[in-house]
């Protein structure tokens, strides 16, 4: 298939928004394609010269690629840069001036047209030219490529080399694309690229083999997985309503993430956003190298610095371990950290993703040789899941995770068979200081309550709740409200700072809502406190001060790889 083809395509995704058309147009191109121009057409398309798993990469820099336009063009270059102005894309700036050179410059384009795979060939050339002299090598092949491309193919050349393709067709529509043109279901496509990391291979599968290419698709060691996520849980009563009663706790750890790849004493690190960090953690590549006993696996598992007393070090320590590649040995040295596992994904042949939880801790534990696991208990009690919990926190780490027993591991998606429970603060002790009527069953009911912190002589808002209180005591407290009351305020009635609450809370947050410029997050009514008076609620310098103690903790969680 020739590129101009290709470029066309690309042409009318550009000037559609209509994400219907685009689907339907690339599955139309992709349906005319040969098997093997199929992933570089794929790759193409969505701006890459290579496929996603591919560690080529072309290496062009500006300077580079625009001695080249110039040349080509042989144009002032203050047009450039105007025909830049007025894209705002280098790619379509090429192609103004590619148009306005002069006719003998455009003698070899006629003649033999650009086809997709040729295009492919000359990345390859490209990036392969390494070393000393390769600017020049690299310089001269995509002379050569230009000089056969016409205006609009060299504007798409362009944005391909500067990875800037912009026509709005991104994976998750190539993903549609592909199970259009093969009439294969959308959800089998996004499995198989999740698993293979690059949709033109599915593409290229699916073509060649059709459904059954893509469904039983196993891993390949040394292609990153998008990670499984957690959901944040409110607190361990809805962990077990989810789990069915039972659930697996995890220390959940403070550090970073790793996926390892092993394959014949080879081993990869990538972090959580599946950035290659092996350079990084040398003492944990050869601790898999001396323990894993598997020919080929993928783990997963948390990197934590510990300090001298071994606890665990704040996040900033570990994180230096990442940036400083410069002075590894060093950095081995002054910030040792130690791996937990936590997940086996695949061993030797055989994919565990779907493989109940239980399972695959098991068959951790078997491969893992003496490399620890993190710390584990299957707990079926709220008294057996907070005890855990307290011991996480007072070792120094984050909470926990609470996995479900009989969940298989789903790539790169954040559900509820794995849950995320932070360090439950101490409740706080607040004062309702308005209420709104609630909707729907609880029209009549004021059940919409403001808390308030004890501030000096006044009290100031951090929170609103409408949860923890049952219907007999949203109705009881209607009364004792309306008897308090001060004015409404359109549906909101201020009352008198009477009535003392407990309030449970998973984090304090900065907000605008409320002129103390924080809010509580998750609140809910645990207790009425009604053996407390107003002047015992807490006070904001309380609030302030947990709110400052979790902003330290969380400016670490924040940074990542
Ligand atoms: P979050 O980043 O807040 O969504 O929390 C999930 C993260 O917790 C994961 O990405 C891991 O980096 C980390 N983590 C710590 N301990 C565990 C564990 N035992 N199991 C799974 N993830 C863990």
């Amino acid at each position: 298939m020739e590129f101009k083809s290709l470029v066309e395509l690309c042409e009318r995704l550009e000037k559609t928004t209509k994400r219907n058309l685009m689907i339907e147009a690339v599955a139309d191109f992709l349906r005319g394609l040969d098997e093997n121009e199929i992933e570089p057409a794929t790759s193409m398309i969505l701006g890459r010269a290579f496929p996603k798993y591919d560690p080529r990469t072309l290496d062009v820099s500006w300077a580079t690629l625009s001695n080249v336009i110039r040349r080509l063009s042989g144009i002032d270059w203050r047009d450039f840069y105007s025909a830049f102005r007025s894209t705002g894309d280098v790619g379509a700036a090429t192609k103004i001036v590619f148009e306005r050179r002069s006719p003998g410059r455009q003698s070899t384009l006629i003649e033999r047209p650009l086809t997709i795979l040729e295009v492919r060939r000359m990345f390859e050339h490209i990036a392969e030219s390494k070393g000393q002299g390769s600017r020049d090598r690299k310089e001269r092949l995509i002379e050569t490529l230009l000089s056969r491309a016409s205006p609009l193919e060299a504007k798409y050349l362009v944005k391909i080399i500067i990875g800037e393709m912009r026509t709005g067709f991104q994976e998750g529509l190539m993903e549609a694309a592909v199970s259009r043109a093969f009439s294969i279901p959308l959800k089998d496509v996004q499995l198989a690229s999740m698993l293979t990391g690059d949709v033109g291979e599915v593409a290229y599968l699916c073509k060649k083999y059709g459904r059954d290419g893509i469904l039983n698709l196993g891993f390949r060691v040394f292609r990153p997985i998008k990670p499984m996520l957690a959901q944040m849980a409110t607190d361990l009563r809805e962990v077990f309503e989810e789990h069915g009663g039972r659930t697996a706790l995890e220390y959940k750890l403070d550090g970073a993430r790793i996926q390892i790849h092993v394959s014949n004493g080879d081993v990869k690190i990538y972090s959580r956003r599946l950035t290659d960090v092996t350079r990084s953690l040398p003492e944990v590549v050869s601790l898999i190298r001396g323990e894993v006993r598997a020919r080929e696996a993928i783990l997963e598992g948390e990197v934590i610095a510990v300090g001298e007393d071994g606890k665990p070090m704040p996040f900033q320590h570990l994180m230096r371990r990442f940036k400083r590649i410069h002075s590894v040995d060093e950095a081995v040295e002054e910030i040792p950290v130690e791996l937990y596992l936590f997940d086996l994904l695949y061993v030797d042949g055989e994919s565990l993703i779907k493989t109940p939880y239980v399972e695959r801790r098991r068959r951790l534990g078997e491969v893992a040789g003496s490399i620890p696991l993190t710390k584990q208990m299957v707990a079926s009690s709220m008294e057996e899941a907070e005890s855990f919990l307290r011991a996480a926190v007072s070792e120094g780490h984050e909470g926990l995770m609470a996995k479900r027993l009989d969940s298989p591991y789903t790539p790169g998606i954040r559900g509820k068979h794995w849950f995320k429970i932070k360090e439950v603060l101490e409740p706080l002790d607040l004062v309702i200081v308005a209420a709104e009527y609630g909707y729907g069953r609880r029209h009549n009911w004021l059940s919409d309550y403001y808390l308030a912190a004890r501030d000096g002589e006044k009290f100031t808002v951090i929170g609103k709740t409408f949860k923890g209180l049952t219907d007999d005591e949203i109705a009881e407290m209607t009364e004792r409200l309306k008897k308090i009351a001060i004015r409404e305020e359109g549906s909101m009635v201020i009352v008198q700072p009477k009535i003392v609450v407990e309030v449970a809370y998973n984090e304090i947050q900065m907000s605008p809502k409320y002129e103390s410029g924080m809010a509580l997050r998750f609140a809910r009514i645990t207790r009425i406190r009604d053996d407390k008076s107003p002047e015992e609620a807490d006070t904001i310098e309380t609030v302030r001060k947990i709110y400052e103690s979790q902003f330290r903790r969380k400016a670490r969680v924040n940074i990542d790889l």
